[in-house]
């Protein structure tokens, strides 16, 4: 006899597993069983200071995975792993995508009228849902009632490094973006954080503080989930390893937000993927998943910055440490969307445990072409995926990246923050923003899901995390996650009755 543990079972309690949580579990009539495969207290004591990314060598919070960035260029891959998954130590920058991005996942997912759609006008009320706006509150753009404080932070308390690249872009002529979360055309302006008097909201901590209480959310932590069990088109249970024991869970609903490599490798594992990959193990067959998958590129120029004088230089008046990054410059060229960061802090002071290295201007594509892909690990099926992200392997990438880290060296010697260090050649890293391994769309051979998140074929199964992205916004991916799992938990509450 399978238990029924609960009505909704919500696999990974990262970003997206935390919101889908609490928002499910509003329903006392709805019982959620939230299993997140990393240890911890589901709303942990005392949150992180932003300022610091919990990621080096060592770090519990974390699972790495290998890459290959480029032919010959190995990579490093960093998953957020506990309550709040990628969300809990990530660099809290909270921006949306733009009303371009979300209008061109339309053309892939094929709504339409009468049809659930993801234009920005489709998308508003649940990113305004999510957020607790400190700086514009309650308008027809931002919501003032939600779990995850945003702010700005002021351009007078900005780190030297912020106040002279910000000063140095306005000077080269490009256009002031003050608010990078109305939807409007890019610019330079400051970055919307989820951090609240320096410390890292997480939507693990802000949504679960409220719902951890109910008698109708469960949460286990520490528990993976192994595989899932679907028969007759239709998902029966999820197998889970707890305290060194398998069980089997019966699921009337599941929904899978392991991540954009988690997820995936849970689908193979189960027997849901490509039937020219799984072979006789194929359950259902699906060719998208892991077919191909978006990320942002970012190309890092060290330098040695100048000495700062805090108490003679009108433009430094630090406080609280500041956030990672306080402003951004984006702008649209040819070549396509590019974001230019000038980090607050070297990746050797941000990251404990990192060697000490220099600080870094980062120059990231955020619309590339090129689409890398993941594979399952040849041999073992609880092992890390094989994944290869082709980054530049589109000459329009190329000539954009050329042009960025241009860009990024103009800024650099414009602003007076340092010079790129001679010999030490810039570096071509991610940004971390893996998306859209399993994603939305009407094409079954290229898809993985429809417009509602449901897996094309098992009834009862959704997927609901960044690997659903047709493809990665132009902004970083993080309050477009909490925004599609408040979307995601209607669609799924409305199967309920
Ligand atoms: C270092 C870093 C910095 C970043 N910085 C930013 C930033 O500043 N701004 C931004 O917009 N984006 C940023 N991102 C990206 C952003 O944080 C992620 O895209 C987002 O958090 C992903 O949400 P998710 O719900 O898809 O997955 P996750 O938040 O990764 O959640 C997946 C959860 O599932 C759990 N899990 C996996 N497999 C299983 C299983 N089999 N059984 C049970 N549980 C399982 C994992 O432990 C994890 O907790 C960053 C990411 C990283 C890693």
């Amino acid at each position: 006899m399978v238990p029924r543990a609960a009505d909704v079972v919500i696999v990974g309690g990262g970003s997206c597993g935390s919101v889908l949580a609490a928002r499910l579990s509003e329903d006392p009539a709805c019982s959620v069983l939230l299993i997140e495969s990393g240890a911890g207290d589901p709303v942990p004591a005392s949150p992180t200071p932003a300022h610091i990314l919990p990621i080096g060598p060592g770090s519990p919070r974390v699972r790495l995975y290998s890459t290959t960035l480029r032919r010959g260029l190995a990579g490093t891959l960093v998953r957020g792993r506990g309550p709040g998954g990628s969300g809990a130590v990530n660099g809290a920058y909270f921006v949306r995508a733009t009303p371009a991005d979300l209008e061109s996942w339309g053309s892939t997912i094929g709504g339409g009228p009468g049809r659930t759609g993801w234009s920005y006008g489709d998308a508003l009320p649940y990113f305004r849902r999510s957020e607790n706006d400190r700086d514009f509150g309650s308008s027809s753009a931002h919501g003032a009632a939600g779990p995850v404080p945003v702010s700005r932070r002021p351009a007078g308390e900005w780190s030297t490094t912020t106040a002279r690249f910000v000063a140095a872009a306005e000077a080269m002529g490009f256009p002031g973006e003050p608010d990078k979360n109305a939807g409007g055309p890019p610019g330079i302006g400051p970055v919307p954080c989820n951090i609240d008097r320096g410390m890292r909201v997480d939507p693990g901590s802000a949504y679960l503080a409220a719902a951890a209480e109910r008698p109708n959310l469960t949460v286990w932590t520490g528990a993976t989930v192994a595989g899932l069990q679907s028969t007759a088109g239709a998902v029966r249970a999820v197998q889970v390893i707890r305290d060194g024991e398998s069980l089997l869970v019966e699921a009337g609903t599941a929904v899978v937000a392991a991540g954009a490599i988690e997820t995936p490798a849970l689908l193979w594992r189960s027997g849901i993927g490509d039937p020219r990959i799984l072979g006789a193990a194929t359950v259902h067959p699906l060719p998208g998943v892991g077919r191909e998958f978006s990320d942002h590129p970012e190309i890092t120029v060290p330098y040695d910055p100048v000495p700062r004088r805090p108490a003679a230089d009108p433009l430094v008046a630090e406080r609280v440490p500041p956030p990672i990054l306080e402003a951004c410059l984006n702008l649209n060229s040819g070549d396509g969307a590019v974001e230019i960061r000038p980090y607050t802090a070297s990746f050797g002071d941000a990251v404990p445990g990192n060697p000490r290295m220099p600080p870094v201007l980062g120059a990231a594509l955020m619309a590339p072409r090129g689409r890398g892909r993941m594979v399952p690990h040849p041999t073992d099926p609880l092992g890390a995926p094989r994944i290869e992200h082709h980054y530049l392997s589109d000459p329009r990438d190329k000539a954009a990246a050329v042009a960025a880290v241009d860009l990024a060296r103009g800024l650099l010697d414009a602003s007076g923050i340092g010079a790129p260090i001679d010999g030490m050649t810039p570096h071509l890293g991610t940004s971390q923003h893996l998306s859209g391994t399993c994603p939305m769309g009407s094409d079954v051979g290229t898809s993985v899901v429809d417009q509602c998140c449901r897996v094309h074929g098992i009834a009862g199964l959704y997927i609901v995390d960044t690997s659903v992205f047709p493809r990665v916004p132009s902004r970083g991916p993080h309050a477009t996650a909490v925004m599609l799992a408040e979307r995601a938990a209607e669609f799924i509450a409305s199967g309920f009755p």
